[in-house]
């Protein structure tokens, strides 16, 4: 099953591994449609071979979660995208003609872009859906032609190992590997010299990951996450609203970038949005003993910021709704945190300055859609922006007077699946996308080329120019 390029030539260390992929990559440097097709075959096989093994694993990493979740969450998402590489991969490798301008184009002159593999590229994966975002990229950078290291997250160590596993039974390490380890081997990882290197993660790592990259003008692409706010429109319906919203933060216990992360809501709807929410979860969750399909926080680092948030929440006389039923599931080790609502936080909270991902929904009233719009403008550009309500005079303001990553109308998270859209982040969300066709021209170099006609067009650029246009100067 393995592809080519074995273990021959791999040297030691993190440095000896980026070597031999750098000389394989030399020795071809321009993989042929079949031989990417082949490598993203053999990951889809392997991706969808190991099913019952994710579960197993994301399982272990999480305490339990859900093995609907999990499948698809983890293998569903992502073999969606590897699909779509292979049936589209020749298409998207063809070069494409542009026009030369006049009056190269009457003289049979050509230009073309071609798309290049980079080299290779590094890949730094985060915890919260391990397998689809260490995998899904994989789908851009293997159909452009490069080599990749990998680095899973260290905060789920059963699915980093299994990664490593899956990846070493179909792929030779100079054509995709997998290192594992926790911020040490980060540190070392990113400072190598990749062609390109993909950060999914936090803000804060994102800035180190930045430095170390500039030491060799590393090109980056930094999936980041942010406040993602959701609108309400006057007209919504809220009923509607509510069970979509719940989703975003019921679904992996809101540990996901794009979760929504708070709701501004016309002030006069705001308790009937609260109502339709809790209904909502309940629908949802609704085993007042605790339900399984509710995923505890990763680990008590991230429990403790998010009990925090509430505390101080609550010491601040707003409002808070815990729904203590969602957190009370007795998984051995799990660090459960109920879903809670904290109506009309102050912004000076913690909990309305930080990205939340997690379990935690603040509820924020505005009396006029201006206000609202404002208060989205007055933070950082977000990863995500959802709207509901089918005003189109909204939703032609919402579109034309902020910036977000991608917008979701009427729904929460789902641009997201959409494998022909371009997916990343803008300001501090993040920096270039991909998914689909944007994948491949992420991971790949656009070169222009050109062909000069056999006309001499050149000729009155050179020497000697003579009086001509002495008089201009
Ligand atoms: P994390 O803490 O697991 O870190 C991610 C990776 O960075 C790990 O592999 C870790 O070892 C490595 N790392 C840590 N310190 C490092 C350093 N100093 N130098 C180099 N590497 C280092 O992930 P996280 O930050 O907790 O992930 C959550 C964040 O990720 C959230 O902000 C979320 O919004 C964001 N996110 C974004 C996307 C997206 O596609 N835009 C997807 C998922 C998560």
């Amino acid at each position: 099953m393995h592809g080519d390029n074995g273990t021959k030539g791999v040297g030691t260390g993190l440095s000896g591994l980026l070597q031999a992929q750098q000389a394989a990559y030399a020795a071809e440097p321009y993989p042929s449609a079949e031989q990417r097709i082949d490598r993203l075959r053999r990951l889809l096989a392997v991706l969808e071979s190991h099913e019952s093994r994710i579960v197993e694993a994301l399982s272990a990493d999480f305490g339990y979660r859900s093995p609907h979740q999990t499948w698809f969450a983890e293998v569903v998402t992502t073999a969606k995208p590897l699909r779509l590489a292979i049936s589209r991969l020749r298409h998207w490798m063809r070069p494409e003609r542009r026009s030369p301008g006049l009056p190269f184009k009457l003289l049979g002159a050509r230009a073309e872009v071609h798309y290049q593999p980079l080299g290779v590229v590094g890949v730094i994966s985060p915890w919260n859906v391990p397998v689809n975002l260490a995998i899904a990229p994989l789908a851009g950078i293997l159909a452009a032609g490069n080599r990749v290291m990998m680095k899973p997250s260290e905060a789920t160590p059963a699915t980093a190992a299994l990664l490593q596993e899956m990846i070493a039974s179909a792929f030779g390490p100079a054509e995709l590997a997998v290192v594992t380890g926790g911020v040490e081997v980060g540190r070392e990882f990113s400072a190598l010299p990749f062609d390109h290197l993909l950060y999914t993660g936090g803000e804060v790592v994102a800035k180190h990951i930045m430095r170390a990259a500039s030491e060799h003008l590393t090109p980056l692409t930094l999936e980041l996450g942010g406040k993602s706010p959701t609108l309400i429109g006057e007209g919504a319906d809220l009923a509607l609203a509510a069970r979509r919203i719940a989703f975003g933060k019921v679904f992996n216990a809101g540990q996901v970038c794009l979760a929504p992360d708070y709701v501004l809501v016309p002030n006069a709807r705001k308790r009937e949005l609260v109502d339709a929410l809790i209904e909502a979860f309940k629908g949802m969750l609704p085993e007042s003993s605790g339900s399984r399909d509710f995923v505890a926080a990763i680990n008590e680092r991230h429990a403790g910021r998010l009990r925090g948030y509430v505390q101080e929440a609550r010491a601040s006389g707003a409002e808070v709704i815990e729904l203590e039923w969602t957190g009370r599931s007795e998984l051995p080790g799990a660090s459960m945190v109920p879903l809670t609502m904290v109506v009309e936080p102050a912004p000076s909270l913690a909990l309305m300055r930080e990205e939340i991902f997690g379990p935690l929904l603040p509820i924020v009233g505005y009396d006029c859609f201006e206000d609202a719009l404002a208060s989205i403008n007055a933070r950082p550009r977000p990863l995500a922006l959802y709207y509901f309500g089918d005003d189109r005079r909204q939703v032609r303001e919402l579109l034309t007077r902020t910036v977000s990553g991608g917008v979701t109308l009427n729904d929460v998270i789902m641009h997201y699946t959409m494998d022909d859209l371009p997916f990343g982040g803008v300001g501090a969300s993040g920096m270039g996308a991909y998914h689909g066709r944007d994948g491949f021209r992420r991971f790949s170099h656009a070169r222009a080329v050109y062909r000069q006609s056999r006309f001499d067009v050149g000729a009155m650029l050179r020497p000697p120019y003579g009086p001509r246009f002495e008089r201009i100067a």
